[in-house]
């Protein structure tokens, strides 16, 4: 609930600078939102092409729910590196929008509506209701950053679906910064990154690793090895944007 004060300073903030869409510029109602138009560019949800190793692993395919370009990669980067939780309205209603488009999701509507049609994975029963697992940062980057952007990203997306966050994952060790290296250094680097953290049960669950950018695929790969060294029935990767196409 906000106090007088606040909503005051946003009727001035308002007035000295119009929210506008952070990609066409357009005037919009709401200052963390993409403008209707340019949301509806966005969401781009699409299953990437995986190696055989990464296949293996993550048997219910990767998605991609976005392009990493353009206004959708500003908005990823100033939530990351500035701290900008107020882009995380707009970024939820991108991710929802996205989910509802991937096969084998839960609905969003009541619990009787099922899946999505047309998907090779059924996330059906009780036993089995999927689990997302965000892809962990290394514990002096989460106190450096304060926040795990993917946790937030998809957390209240996923909760409109019925299906809990559990940060299941935590990083073993410290790894080099991914940038600049070749998809072999990548894939070396994260190799035993990752671990389920003692007392989390993901056996027989199916669980979706989120992320929120994809490259390679290296570090959704790891995480998928460790969900599946802990037993999960089934494991597919979901992350905001990919280069990939
Ligand atoms: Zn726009």
């Amino acid at each position: 609930m906000k106090r007088r004060g606040e909503f005051v300073f946003d009727w001035i903030l308002d007035f000295l600078f119009p929210p506008a869409c952070p990609v066409c510029g357009r005037y919009i109602e709401q200052r963390d939102c993409w403008c209707s138009d340019c949301l509806k560019k966005l969401v781009q949800p699409r299953r990437l092409p995986l190696d055989a190793e990464m296949n293996s692993f993550l048997d219910g395919g990767v998605w991609a729910l976005g392009v990493y370009e353009a206004g959708l990669r500003d908005v990823l980067r100033r939530l990351k590196y500035d701290g900008r939780k107020n882009l995380l309205g707009g970024l939820h209603s991108f991710i929802g929008a996205g989910l509802a488009r991937v096969p084998s999701l839960p609905a969003p509507a009541g619990p009787a509506s099922g899946g999505g049609a047309g998907g090779s994975y059924a996330f059906t029963g009780m036993e089995n209701a999927p689990v997302a697992v965000p892809v962990p940062l290394h514990p002096d980057r989460l106190k450096e950053r304060g926040f795990n952007q993917s946790e937030l990203l998809f957390r209240e997306p996923f909760a409109a679906l019925g299906v809990p966050m559990v940060p299941a994952l935590m990083r073993v060790r410290p790894t080099a910064p991914q940038f600049g290296l070749t998809a072999a250094e990548r894939s070396r680097n994260m190799q035993g990154a990752f671990a389920v953290a003692a007392g989390t049960d993901l056996s027989g669950r199916m669980v979706i690793i989120v992320d929120d950018i994809m490259t390679t695929g290296a570090t959704l790969s790891e995480c998928a090895r460790a969900v599946r060294a802990a037993g999960a029935a089934g494991i597919m990767g979901i992350v905001a944007a990919s280069g990939r196409k």
